[in-house]
């Protein structure tokens, strides 16, 4: 058996430890130079950035498995903070650590800057919803959701909005409720520790792929940088790579590529076609990244903020170049980059008070950054109609929105199917 992976992302390098570390010897063909896909490492201003920020949550558990597998210790790599949402003079929520479900409980009840009717009514929600084992008769929009329960403008406007639109990158007309609900029930509404927010003390290369690709080397594998594989081929032999040089056969692949980059690679598999249509169904959504980089140390009220104008939320990523981050479409991408700058660093003097413009920026666009995720979507599995051909992502169908997580859990399918 030899199988090959197309893309060495969190999905594929996720498909290569899992097989690696079943004894697997495999081959994962990445076209960049850098791994890690869209949570790759971007050099910029000398610094090591990322193509955009990302964040983790306590129930990312495969993720967290196989970064302990291949070495990367997550305690030394990741900052854990208990649950834990501020709106600066606006709303402050933080979760107590008590034992779930009361840690929540306390979190909302003790929510300010939302009235009591407000709390209450959150409270009752999770109440409702855990009920019904997060399930929904029909899935609906978030918006129909939150109007169907009767939640207070102000706790769907720092709360459940940020929740929705963070998790599934979809604006909260357009989400599914559904969605939303199943990363209500493995965060919020698990044990407490899955609620908890992990920030990144290190770049998205370094925490996952880089250390993955030094396990698949240890245990006989390959992986070739800056090779993109141009299509795939079925012969009597096996699959062959088009832009592989061995010229070897392989008996399984693996696509772990985003899935507007499938179409090309598999245009030469007509079994294949049924799955490219159900993908070409998908709409996307962008992610903005602005990275500010101030001449002097500048320091956010915490690890991370809720801002809810024209940047979601800020980090603070060092001393002194903070992160902000918006999901989705929205009237932001309409504005060049210095207006878009300048607006930022005006929301971050609203909140640490008047201070020198960045010395330098970057903004980041990633137009495609994931799937729109709106009741019902339809998500490809990970097997095919074409026998040994697997696909992995963060869109193959999951309960889950296009995360690390369901990245990582889609390419340990895979391997799992394979071997
Ligand atoms: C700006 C931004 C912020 C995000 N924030 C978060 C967050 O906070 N938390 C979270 O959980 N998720 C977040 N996400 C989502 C997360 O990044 C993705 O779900 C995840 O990275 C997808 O991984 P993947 O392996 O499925 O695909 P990709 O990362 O797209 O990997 C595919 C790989 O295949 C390679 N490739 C493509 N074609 C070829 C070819 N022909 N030959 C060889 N290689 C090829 C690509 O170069 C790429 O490396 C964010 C995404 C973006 C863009």
């Amino acid at each position: 058996m030899r199988a090959a992976i197309i893309g060495a992302g969190y999905a594929g390098m996720a498909a290569a430890t899992e097989l690696a570390a079943r004894g697997h010897p495999v081959t994962v063909f990445e076209a960049s130079r850098t791994l890690g896909g869209r949570a790759r490492r971007v050099e910029s201003h000398g610094y090591p950035l990322d193509n955009g920020q990302h964040i983790l949550v306590g129930a990312y558990s495969e993720l967290l498995r196989l970064m302990r597998l291949v070495g990367a210790n997550p305690d030394k790599l990741l900052e854990r903070r208990p649950l834990g949402l501020v709106f600066p003079g606006r709303m402050q929520l933080a979760a107590p650590r008590l034992p779930a479900p009361l840690h929540l409980a306390a979190a909302l009840l003790t929510a300010s800057g939302l009235s009591f009717g407000a709390r209450l009514a959150a409270v009752g929600f999770m109440r409702r919803m855990k009920q019904a084992g997060f399930r929904l008769a029909g899935d609906t929009t978030f918006a129909e959701l939150m109007a169907q329960h009767g939640q207070h403008a102000s706790v769907i406007r720092y709360l459940w909005e940020p929740l929705c639109i963070s998790a599934l990158n979809t604006p909260p007309q357009e989400a599914s409720a559904q969605v939303f609900l199943n990363v209500l029930r493995d965060s919020l509404a698990a044990k407490r520790e899955a609620s908890d927010l992990l920030l990144p003390r290190t770049d998205f290369s370094a925490l996952f792929p880089e250390p993955a690709e030094r396990f698949v080397l240890s245990r006989g594998g390959e992986v070739r940088r800056g090779t993109a594989i141009r299509a795939v081929d079925w012969t009597p032999y096996g699959f062959q790579l088009e832009g592989d040089a061995s010229g070897r056969s392989y008996t399984h692949v693996i696509a772990a590529v985003a899935p507007y980059h499938l179409g090309r690679l598999v245009a030469k598999l007509p079994r294949l076609q049924p799955v490219l249509e159900e993908i070409g169904r998908l709409d996307y959504e962008p992610i903005l990244t602005a990275y500010l980089g101030y001449p002097q140390p500048v320091r956010l009220p915490g690890a991370m903020v809720g801002v809810g104008g024209t940047a979601h939320f800020l980090f603070q990523r060092s001393d002194d170049i903070l992160t902000a981050v918006t999901s989705a479409h929205g009237p932001h991408l309409d504005l060049p980059h210095e207006a878009l700058v300048a607006r930022i660093h005006a929301e971050v003097c609203g909140i640490i008070g008047e201070t020198p413009p960045p010395a330098w920026s970057r903004v980041i666009v990633e137009k495609r950054a994931t799937f729109a995720c709106r009741p019902g979507v339809r998500r490809p599995a990970c097997e095919t109609p074409l026998a040994n051909f697997y696909l992995c992502g963060d869109y193959v169908a999951s309960d889950y929105p296009a995360t690390l997580e369901a990245a990582v859990r889609s390419g340990i399918a895979c391997a799992r199917l394979v071997s």
